[in-house]
């Protein structure tokens, strides 16, 4: 089976398995592959993300840099500012400048914040946090029983066992 749309982004066999995902960008210089399932999604209903995607909230599966293959194409990263004024790297493709994914500081770049709508099933993975609610749009409506926070939260609390681990290991790597 090969993906085909109508930008002639075609030829690629499509691998994708349970907890692999894949993706790119609007104009198909950029094709990607996550290699398993992210350690978190979150949706960020804050005003940067607002701003940021040009609508109510971002996307973000957050997974080890070195668990994301670049299948086609090479991202260009744009310095960015961000809520927390230490700025944040965008990834883009350099031809359509369409948004792949991000480093923060923190984590830095051992871990990717990856645009979820960039991936071909997106609807595969839905968010598992909301947070930065208290700037939500009223009209977005949050599910009964998903955690949301009108801010951020408690990693230990509400990470599964497995991304917490994940996530100690990938701060043990040099940054
Ligand atoms: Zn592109
Ligand atoms: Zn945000």
């Amino acid at each position: 089976m090969t993906i085909t749309d109508e930008y002639g982004v075609s030829e690629l066999p499509m691998t994708e398995t349970e907890n692999t995902h894949e993706g790119g960008c609007t104009c198909g210089a950029i094709r990607y592959r996550m290699e398993t399932k992210p350690m978190i999604v979150h949706c960020c209903h804050c005003h940067w993300c607002q701003r940021e995607t040009g609508t109510s909230y971002a996307l973000n599966a957050m997974i080890e840099a070195d668990r994301v293959t670049l299948l086609l194409g090479e991202p260009e990263m744009v310095p960015t500012p961000s809520n927390s004024g230490k700025g944040q790297k965008v990834w883009r493709c350099p031809e359509c400048y369409i948004a792949l994914w991000s480093n923060y500081p923190g984590v830095g770049d051992r871990v990717h914040f990856v645009r979820v709508g960039t991936l071909d099933e997106a609807h595969r993975l839905p968010p598992d946090i909301h947070i930065f609610t208290s700037s939500k749009q009223p009209w977005v409506v949050i599910p009964d029983g998903q955690p949301a926070f009108s801010d951020y939260y408690e990693r230990d609390k509400y990470w599964p066992k497995e991304s917490l681990a994940r996530r100690k290991q990938v701060l043990e790597q040099p940054g």
